[in-house]
C-alpha cells in the first residue's frame, strides 16, 4: 500500500474548526493520521510532500453539476449535439471539475438519458479522470413546463433528448422506471417553471402532487433519491411534503416554505445556483443576445434580488445552503465553479468558513458520504487539495487553478505539487 506524508501544511479540516499547522499521513486511499508538526515521523519507503505552508483542505463538492452541459447558449444547441461529440464534451467537463478542485459532484440532470451514467461508470472504472459523480436522469417535465421546447408545428418527438415530457402519474412512473433501469443515481423533476420558460414562469408550479408522488414512489422502491427544480413557494413545499431532500433554487420560498425547510433542516439541502442569474444580470450573456435589458424584462434582476433576501433568511434559520450550480451554459461556463464560493461571501452574507463547510462537509452529506468524505480526518477518504494561500482570508483564490497546487482523489494524485514542494526520503 502506498504511504504519503504531507508535511508543513495549514490544515483546514472542513469541520468548521480553525485551521492548524500540522501534517497528514495518507495510506492507500485513506487519511491515516492528522497530527501536529513532526507527529507522523519519517520512515523508509514513505513519499513526502513538503507543503511549504500551503493550506491542506478537503476536495470541494459541486452539488448541482452538469457535466453533460456543453457551454452552449440554448437548449436547442444541447439537443442537436450528436451523442458522439456530446459524450466527449461530457468527458472533458468531468476532467475540468477535478482540475478545479471538485472531487465530488451531484449531477442535477443529464442532457441526454445515458450520458451521465456512462460518464459516472467510466470515472468509477478509472478509465477517465473526474470527480466522484452521482448520475442523474434528464429533467423530467410536463407539457409546457421548463424544458418542454416542443413546437406544435414540428413533428412531435416521442422521447425528447433534453427534457422528458410526461403527464399524469402513470406516464411519470413509466418514465422513472425506464431511467432507473438505465442506471441513474437520482431522478430530477422540474416541479416549478422558470423565467426562461415562457409558458411557465418561475413562480408557477406545473407538476401535480400525484405526478411528484409517482416519481418519489419509484425512486424509493429502488433506494434512489429525487431532486427538484423548485423556484416557486408551492414547489418548495411540495419537495418537503414528498421528502425530496435536494431542493434546487427555492428563490421564492415564502415564510411557510422556510418554516418547513427549517423544521427539516437535518434532511433537506437547498442549492440556490445563482451563478447564471448573477452573470446574466451583469452582462455576461450579451454576446448571445441576453443583454441586461433583455434579462431585466425576463424578471431575472428581480429574481436575483428576491434570492439574496431568501437565502439570507435560510442562513439565519440554519438551513443547509450549498454553493454551486448550473455551470455549463455559454454565459456560465465550466471551469468557473468556484465563483459561487465568492458569491456566498460577497453577496449572500456567508462567512468564508461557513461557505467552505458548505462546500466540503455539507457536500459530503449531500453525497450521502458524511462518514468518510468532506473532512480531513483519520479514516476519511483522501480527497485533498493543497492550496497556495488561505481561502479564509480570500475565498476567491480557489477560482485560480494555478493556486491549487495538489489535487488528490481517493488517495491518488490527479495533480502533484511542483518538484520544489516534493521530496522522497
Ligand atoms: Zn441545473
Amino acid at each position: 500500500m502506498s504511504v504519503l506524508r504531507i508535511t508543513n501544511v495549514k490544515v483546514l479540516d472542513g469541520s468548521g474548526g480553525l485551521p492548524f499547522l500540522g501534517e497528514v499521513l495518507v495510506e492507500g486511499n485513506r487519511i491515516a493520521a492528522v497530527a501536529p508538526p513532526g507527529g507522523t515521523p519519517p520512515r523508509d519507503g514513505v513519499d513526502v510532500i513538503d507543503g511549504g505552508g500551503a493550506t491542506l483542505m478537503p476536495g470541494l463538492t459541486e452539488p448541482h453539476a452538469h457535466a453533460t452541459f456543453p457551454d452552449a447558449a440554448s437548449i436547442a444547441d444541447f439537443t442537436s449535439l450528436p451523442p458522439e461529440e456530446h459524450t466527449l464534451v461530457s468527458m472533458h467537463n468531468a476532467r475540468t471539475f477535478l482540475e478545479c478542485g471538485y472531487t465530488s459532484c451531484v449531477s442535477a440532470a443529464s442532457a441526454k438519458p445515458r450520458l451521465d451514467v456512462a460518464i459516472r461508470n467510466e470515472i468509477e472504472a478509472g478509465r477517465i479522470p473526474g470527480p466522484r459523480y452521482l448520475a442523474n436522469s434528464p429533467e423530467i417535465t410536463v407539457t409546457g413546463g421548463l424544458g418542454d421546447t416542443n413546437q406544435l408545428h414540428l413533428p412531435y418527438h416521442p422521447n425528447p433528448t433534453f427534457s422528458c415530457v410526461v403527464n399524469g402519474p402513470d406516464e411519470v412512473r413509466r418514465l422513472c422506471r425506464l431511467l432507473v433501469r438505465e442506471g441513474v443515481d437520482l431522478l430530477k423533476l422540474n416541479i416549478s417553471g422558470d423565467e426562461f420558460s415562457p409558458s411557465a414562469r418561475a413562480e408557477a408550479t406545473v407538476m401535480t402532487d400525484a405526478e411528484v408522488a409517482a416519481c418519489v414512489e419509484v425512486a424509493a422502491s429502488r433506494g434512489l433519491r429525487v431532486c427538484a427544480h423548485a423556484r416557486s413557494a408551492e414547489s418548495v413545499k411540495m419537495c418537503v411534503r414528498h421528502g425530496i431532500e435536494i431542493v434546487y433554487h427555492a428563490n421564492y420560498a415564502d415564510e411557510e416554505a422556510l418554516d418547513l425547510l427549517e423544521a427539516g433542516r437535518d434532511r433537506f439541502f437547498v442549492v440556490p445556483a445563482i451563478g447564471p442569474t448573477w452573470n446574466l444580470c451583469h452582462g455576461t450573456g450579451s454576446p448571445w443576445g441576453l443583454t441586461p435589458e433583455v434579462v431585466r424584462a425576463r424578471g431575472l434582476e428581480r429574481e436575483l434580488e428576491v434570492s439574496v433576501d431568501t437565502i439570507g433568511r435560510m442562513r439565519k434559520r440554519g438551513i443547509r445552503v450549498l454553493p454551486g450550480g448550473d455551470y455549463g451554459f455559454a454565459w456560465n461556463p465550466h471551469g468557473t465553479y468556484a465563483r459561487d464560493l465568492g458569491h456566498f461571501v460577497d453577496f449572500l452574507g456567508f462567512s468564508p468558513m461557513e461557505t467552505l463547510v458548505a462546500a466540503t462537509r455539507f457536500g459530503a452529506e449531500i453525497m450521502r458520504r458524511a462518514d468518510d468524505l468532506g473532512q480531513v480526518k483519520p479514516g476519511y477518504c483522501a480527497d485533498l487539495l493543497l492550496v497556495q494561500g488561505d481561502p479564509l482570508d480570500d475565498i476567491r483564490i480557489l477560482e485560480d487553478r494555478a493556486r491549487i497546487l495538489m489535487i488528490m482523489k481517493d488517495g491518488r494524485l490527479h495533480k502533484a505539487p511542483g518538484r520544489a514542494l516534493s521530496s522522497r526520503q
